[in-house]
């Protein structure tokens, strides 16, 4: 099992990581943002389609992990 991620998609902001071999196809992506998550696109995953913040928050809803983030820089105070 590899650590490394098939891609890599960054805005200023974040860096989410994508590790195509742990999806699960639950599409817990697609739905949580169209905009953002587009099976049918090239590249899939468009990190400025929507604010940073709402990426991250259906990010954390990925239930196999095939889908990771950081924060470019710290966001201190926000929840
Ligand atoms: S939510 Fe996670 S497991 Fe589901 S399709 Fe998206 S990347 Fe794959």
């Amino acid at each position: 099992m590899s650590d490394q991620p098939t891609r890599v998609y960054e805005n200023d902001e974040i860096r989410v990581f994508w590790y195509a071999d742990r999806c699960q196809h639950a599409k817990k992506c697609v739905g949580g943002s169209w905009k953002a998550f587009d099976l049918s696109r090239r590249p899939w995953i468009d990190v400025n389609a929507i604010p940073a913040k709402e990426l991250a928050e259906i990010i954390d809803r990925c239930p196999s992990g095939a889908l990771r983030y950081e924060w470019k820089e710290q966001k201190e105070g926000t929840v």
